[in-house]
């Protein structure tokens, strides 16, 4: 009977690769360069899976199933990648059964951002802890959302989309072609963006010697200066904190999750972003009751979406 089970995680830059054991403990984690090319990518995925499997020293009899996680748009049917935005020239690409040729092992697809809220779900900050929800904050802002232990994909194939909430009616126009969406309010890079913005305008603020040193703000100069007494950067901070609370209490509105865990850059901040983020979220929820849903720091850091590539393949042992 085969023991285990293999994650990839298809990425711009890089593949990560894992095995995950019927009792769900990771092995050892490969990564490698995503080469330029869908057959090149293909073969990469091949290849890297079969090393992965050989560095936890284990043999192709012992590998139950094949995760691959890709960023979307996918069509999970056919198992295919529509267009991955970082890849140019990745289109229609049948990426699940390809795979399974290649290694001659059963593969599933999974959405990369829904991949990291299973693995975290699985084995990280959601582990034991009934219906989760995982908001990544980084560039944009992601989501993944696990209900009595399943992932949630939507009728089709694009619920949990988290980032693209409307939070402003009427707000920041959004790359999705909405405008007022939670990830241009609370991604790291727009928490930066805005920072930017407003030193620019000719806002007072110590953040003014980083752009004139010709470096890019980032979120972890905002909190520094912040700590520093900086006014403008804990405006933009708290800014931040506020519309990830009010993200967070839409979440529990519609879904009432046992946890939201927080994942991303930003969340090194750790309790320099929670402390604001639970004091919005306990003003701006209602009253009808004392909140339960509890927020909480991802554990798994960048391997969530490997783990939870290979957690996919482990959940649909039987299917
Ligand atoms: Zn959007």
């Amino acid at each position: 009977m085969p023991k285990h089970y293999v994650g990839i995680d298809l990425g711009g830059t890089y593949i990560k690769f894992i095995t995950l054991s019927q009792s769900l403990k990771p092995g050892k984690v490969l990564q490698l360069d995503t080469p330029r090319g869908a057959d090149a990518v293909i073969d990469q995925m091949v290849a890297g899976a079969r090393q992965v499997i050989e560095l936890n020293k284990l043999t192709r009899r012992d590998i139950g199933g094949v995760g691959v996680g890709a960023p979307g748009p996918l069509d999970f049917k056919r198992g295919v990648v529509i267009e991955m935005p970082n890849l140019p020239g990745f289109r229609n690409v049948a990426i699940r059964d390809r795979v399974a040729r290649g290694l001659g092992i059963r593969a599933v697809l999974e959405n990369d951002a829904n991949a990291a809220g299973f693995g975290e779900y699985l084995c990280g900050a959601g582990k034991h802890k009934g219906d989760m929800v995982l908001l990544t904050l980084g560039t944009g802002v992601g989501g993944g959302i696990v209900i009595d232990g399943k992932v949630i994909r939507g009728a089709h194939g694009v619920g949990a989309e988290l980032g693209h909430l409307i939070i402003v009616p009427g707000g920041e126009p959004c790359g999705c072609g909405q405008r007022g969406c939670l990830e241009r309010y609370c991604s790291a890079t727009f928490i930066a963006q805005r920072a930017g913005k407003l030193v620019k305008s000719g806002r007072r603020s110590t953040l003014k010697k980083v752009l004139d040193a010709g470096e890019p703000i980032t979120t972890k100069a905002i909190n520094q200066a912040r700590k520093a007494g900086d006014k403008l950067a804990a405006e933009v901070w708290d800014q931040g904190a506020y519309y990830l609370a009010l993200g967070c209490v839409n979440i529990c509105r519609v879904l009432d999750p046992d946890r939201i865990v927080l994942a991303g850059g930003l969340v090194n901040a750790g309790r320099d972003l929670m402390a604001p983020v639970l004091r919005h979220f306990k003003a701006l929820h209602w009253k009808l009751a004392t909140p339960k849903t509890e927020i909480a720091i991802a554990t798994l850091g960048s391997d969530a979406g490997v783990i939870g590539a290979a957690g996919v393949a482990w959940y649909s042992r039987n299917v």
